[in-house]
């Protein structure tokens, strides 16, 4: 969509409905905006149970419909807005009648609401620590950046804001995108995008992987020809011969040339090299970047060293839910790893894990659900237990493990089969840390 047809649609809006899908923050925030155009908006939500006081000062305003999605909650409406999260093949059945380009992402709205430059990263792995990374290096630079999106809050929270005058616009945007948000883009225009990686997850949702690389590569669709495409070199084969975008694009592959002390291996090197990409056009300098790099902390859970005892050093990667996670976590020790695995597995080659493990891992820990995926491909080739639980888990391999080793908490899974979430998957892995004496038995 050109600018043109997004004042247009903005201006459609005034006395027509708009459908918000999701009354979580970002759905709240959609609202924000839809009513100063003089939208008519409904906020749907599954949640039969939801407090109507979440409303808040949209109360009155806003008409909450809450129970499974029916197409006569879509009819006639001039514009429907996803929450993150929300797949639009979940509800295609539904939305059948509305106009496809009438159907947009939370934050592509957003988008049509802001002239700020947007920074945004995509990609299967490393979002999170990468955007993180971004903001932390503009903010050490003196640049005020948004951090959102996928993670935290949602942009249309932070555009409301700034239309209200509450709070000052960032002079960056940036923003951690996912393929469900990208699924429906038609007009979001970043200026600078980067594809970190790309395998299969999220199978459940998406068609196939070509169909999952297409979404992805939605991000880059709409940029201007002086913005600026980051993507891995390791993709280029796949990439190349594919029209996907005006922008210049610049492939990157690690180059040892940024450190940080909490940021290990090498896929965090490619991370590293991404965001200095990513920052570079706002005027950062490669000595700026890296000073910024060495004071900088990732968000918990992302191979975060949690404790060393009798010279066993035990980290937490509970935020690894896909294979290639995984990998890229056994790859990032020179010590004998002695791996917990578990949980409800999403899917990704455990075979191919199996070969990146050979000759790095020395025994593994199955705890909880996907005992059926992981024992038949691994017990042939490494000492591999099964017990119900993670603390059991952590306690044998413990009770196993030599000076020098490293215990790693980096399951391949999503937690859900025990757990609320990766973080309190962490936690608890922390927990069972904490409770092993000093001495290891
Ligand atoms: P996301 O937001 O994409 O889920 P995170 O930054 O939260 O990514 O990291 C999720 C997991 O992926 C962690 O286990 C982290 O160590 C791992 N990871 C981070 N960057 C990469 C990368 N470039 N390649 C593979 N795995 C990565």
């Amino acid at each position: 969509m050109n600018p043109q047809t997004i004042a247009q649609i903005k201006t459609e809006l005034r006395d027509r409905l708009a459908v918000v899908v999701g009354a979580g923050v970002s759905g709240l925030a959609s609202c924000r905006l839809l009513l100063p155009l003089g939208a008519r908006v409904r906020l749907l939500d599954v949640k039969t149970d939801l407090d109507p006081a979440l409303l808040g000062d949209l109360a009155g305003r806003v008409e909450l419909v809450t129970g499974p999605h029916t197409p006569e909650q879509f009819a006639g409406a001039a514009l429907v807005v996803l929450s993150p999260g929300v797949p639009i093949l979940r509800l295609a059945k539904v939305l059948a009648e509305v106009p496809p380009w009438r159907v947009v992402a939370e934050m592509e709205l957003s988008s049509w609401f802001t002239d700020a430059p947007i920074i945004a990263v995509t990609g299967t792995n490393g979002k999170t620590t990468t955007v993180s990374l971004i903001a932390h290096i503009l903010k050490s630079c003196g640049i005020t950046a948004f951090v959102g999106g996928n993670i935290g809050d949602p942009l249309a929270g932070h555009v409301a804001e700034v239309a209200d005058g509450k709070t000052p616009e960032a002079q960056t945007l940036v923003l951690e995108i996912s393929s469900f948000q990208l699924q429906t883009c038609r007009s979001f225009r970043p200026h600078v995008a980067a594809l970190l990686n790309f395998s299969a997850n999220h199978l459940d949702w998406h068609q196939d992987m070509d169909e999952y690389l297409e979404a992805k590569l939605n991000l880059f669709t709409h940029m201007a020809p002086e913005g600026r495409a980051i993507l891995p070199a390791s993709m280029a084969e796949i990439l190349q011969g594919r029209s996907f975008t005006k922008a210049r694009v610049i492939w990157y592959a690690p180059q040892g040339r940024f450190s940080c002390p909490n940021l290990i291996g090498q896929h965090n090197q490619a991370n590293m090299e991404a965001a200095f990409l990513c920052v570079e056009p706002f005027g950062v300098s490669e000595k700026a970047a890296a000073k910024a790099m060495l004071t900088f902390s990732p968000p918990s859970h992302r191979l975060q060293f949690v404790a060393e005892k009798a010279g066993v050093r035990f980290v937490d990667d509970s935020k690894a839910t896909t294979v290639e996670a995984v990998m890229a976590a056994v790859k990032s020790f020179d010590t004998p790893v002695r791996l917990l695995l578990g949980g409800v597995f999403k899917g990704g080659d455990v075979p191919a894990l199996a070969e990146v493990m050979a000759g790095r891992v020395a025994a593994v820990g199955l705890y909880g659900g996907a005992r059926e995926v992981f024992e038949p491909v691994l017990s042939p080739l490494f000492p591999t237990f099964w017990v119900p639980t993670l603390t059991e888990a952590v306690n044998r391999l413990a009770a196993e493990a030599r000076p020098g080793d490293v215990i790693l908490l980096s399951p391949a899974t999503a937690s859900f089969d025990q757990y609320s979430g990766y973080k309190a998957r962490g936690d608890d892995f922390r927990k069972a840390v904490a409770d092993l004496p000093e001495v290891l038995p």
